[in-house]
């Protein structure tokens, strides 16, 4: 009796220490996941965070971990339109698809922007507003929370845990602030490639000076160019891309206007944390700043 109340006891704390198995689309999906989830929950990563979300295609590495997940951690907002639907689909596993407790999508949590200017017709690949909302910090801190109360839905024994996590990452977030909004004082505004950084721009009021697509996911042309240099010749500025976003358009670009050419990651890197992902941010507005100079 008593061997059977001490292996009762120990498969009882096994089952509690076992992490819940999540998936992330995105490296600062993942990112949130760990922040919020702390070790009770196990993250596995689809997308590399050195590529465009935008146009990933289905390995089968990726059914494999839908087909083990609990919780999938999505960014939305047709983000991960190309490819994720048919993953999580040929997956095997309703409990992780749209409209499930284990489906979350990131950017459901939070107001979108972007979403009058979507103009699917001439290729726009923002239809359902701007997806890119993982350059927000404060929208993500805010995400976080409401993924601590699905996180809590899943697995109520770390319902305090995961509250207090999400709490601190927004603290986290918060004391950033001030030195950011310093270093960022007087800048006179930036050239996107694509529209995947405006959620950043606009939460610290960094004037968008253009984009180089003509439309998000439209390549630009020579003509938008030109109009790209004779709208902006003679004032400052920087230059800020993605390292998977290249062409000659931005060495035309930065040579004709003299400006900064400076290329970042979108995402932050594979298994960061909170403090990565801020420092990943914090490298964006020291870029943003080098149009100072
Ligand atoms: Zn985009």
């Amino acid at each position: 009796m008593k061997i059977l109340a001490t292996l009762l006891l120990a498969f009882s704390a096994g089952l509690a220490q076992a992490a819940l198995p999540a998936v992330a689309s995105t490296t600062a999906g993942a990112m949130l996941l760990r922040e919020v989830g702390g070790s009770a929950v196990s993250v596995v990563t689809l997308a590399p965070p050195d590529r465009d979300v935008h146009t990933l295609q289905v390995k089968p590495s990726m059914m494999q971990a839908l087909r083990r997940a609990r919780l999938l951690v999505a960014v939305g907002a047709e983000l991960e339109s190309g490819w994720l639907p048919l993953a999580a689909n040929s997956a095997a596993n309703p409990a992780i698809l749209p409209g499930q407790k284990g489906y979350f999508e990131i950017a459901a949590q939070v107001a979108l922007i972007g979403r009058e200017a979507a103009d699917r017709s001439r290729g726009d690949v923002h239809p359902a507003g701007n997806p890119h909302v993982q350059m927000d910090p404060l929208r993500m801190a805010e995400a976080g929370l409401a993924l601590a109360e699905r996180l809590a839905q899943l697995d109520p024994a770390h319902a305090a845990d995961f509250r207090a996590n999400a709490q601190r990452f927004q603290k986290d977030v918060q004391a950033r602030l001030p030195q950011w909004q310093q270093q960022l004082a007087g800048v006179p505004g930036v050239l996107l490639y694509h529209r995947d950084a405006d959620y950043l721009m606009d939460r610290f009021k960094v004037p968008v000076l253009g984009y180089v697509e003509v439309l998000p996911g439209v390549p630009p042309t020579a003509a938008h160019l030109a109009q790209l240099v004779n709208q902006l010749k003679g004032r400052r500025g920087v230059i800020l891309h993605t390292n998977f976003q290249s062409g000659r358009g931005l060495d035309t670009l930065a040579q004709q206007l003299g400006w900064p050419n400076i290329a970042l990651p979108l995402d932050p890197p594979a298994n960061a944390d909170g403090a990565a992902y801020l420092a990943l941010i914090g490298q964006w507005v020291q870029a943003i700043a080098a149009g100072k100079a």
